[in-house]
């Protein structure tokens, strides 16, 4: 056999499989719309912000050859509005007629979130509308799409949480935590819920990670170093050490992995440290 019989015989882990990544125009999702792309699947990049996602697709298109390039779309979400979500899937639907993967990784962290005394009610609600009512929209519609495969073929969803989902972060961050808490509560319920449907739901709980939305809140070395003593790894996270993880639970080599959080932090929920 020729290598290159042997390299066009080579599967990606996500052949043929239609994948919505939300909050893909930037961080952990724009690595994970980069990866799912390599690895043969047809991602639909979603954001608030257009451009970023148009970003992403022009990406995929200058990365890999034009059977890719013609399967990937960028569209225009709010996770926090459910007709957009709505809309979202249904547009999948109607250009690629499948759903099988959702990571639903859209969210925020507002500088203004605190601690009980300090939060706004509006900040309370932005974060929660978006990181948790907006999976919750993200989960509904996808199970919806799942249903409607033939021979109960089900499907994958990933929603993004957090370390703080898990532990207590002693730089308060409330609304934040509260929201990521119940993303992971929400989504092992979905997982039992919904297994017996073929359908898989896990979370997937990053450590601190060098992406705008962390990198923007530590901007001093002595925010950053704060943070580090609890890394025993020794460093942030790079996002496609994310994307790596939701590639492997999106793929059919996590097919008996369905309800847990599964921790991508360096070891950081392990560790008991003390300052030096
Ligand atoms: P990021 O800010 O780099 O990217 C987030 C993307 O989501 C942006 O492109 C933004 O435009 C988009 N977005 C924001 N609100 C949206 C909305 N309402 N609808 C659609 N898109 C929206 O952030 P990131 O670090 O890549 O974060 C991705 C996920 O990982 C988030 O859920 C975040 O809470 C979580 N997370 C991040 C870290 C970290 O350290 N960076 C740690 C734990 C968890």
């Amino acid at each position: 056999m020729s290598i290159a019989q042997v390299v066009k015989d080579i599967k990606g882990r996500l052949d043929g499989k239609v994948a919505i990544i939300t909050g893909a125009g930037s961080g952990i999702g724009f690595e994970s719309a980069i990866l799912f792309a390599r690895e043969g699947a047809i991602v639909v990049a979603a954001d608030i912000d257009f451009q970023a996602a148009e970003a992403v697709v022009e990406r995929i298109k200058e990365k890999y050859p034009l059977h890719v390039r013609k399967h990937t779309l960028a569209c225009k979400v709010d996770v926090s509005i459910e007709e957009e979500v709505k809309k979202l899937v249904g547009d999948t639907l109607k250009e690629f007629g499948k759903l099988d993967i959702m990571f639903n990784n859209a969210g925020i962290m507002l500088p203004e979130d605190g601690d009980a005394l300090s939060t706004d009610e509006a900040v309370w609600d932005a974060t929660l509308n978006t990181n948790l009512k907006g999976v919750w929209f993200g989960c509904k519609y996808a199970i919806e799409a799942f249903r409607r495969k033939p021979n109960n073929a089900g499907g994958v969803i990933i929603n993004t949480a957090s370390f703080v989902g898990l532990m207590g972060s002693a730089t308060p961050q409330l609304a934040y935590t509260a929201s990521k808490g119940a993303v992971i509560a929400m989504s092992r319920e979905l997982a039992v819920t919904h297994a017996r449907e073929n359908i898989r739901i896990n979370t997937l709980c990053p450590g601190p990670i060098r992406t705008p939305l962390l990198m923007n809140y530590l901007d001093t070395e002595e925010k950053k170093n704060r943070r580090l003593v609890h890394l025993p790894i020794g460093r942030f996270g790079e996002p496609v050490e994310q994307a790596q993880a939701a590639l492997f639970l999106a793929s059919d080599d996590a097919s008996y992995i369905t309800g847990t959080e599964f921790k991508v932090d360096g070891g950081l929920t392990a560790a008991y440290v003390t300052p030096e």
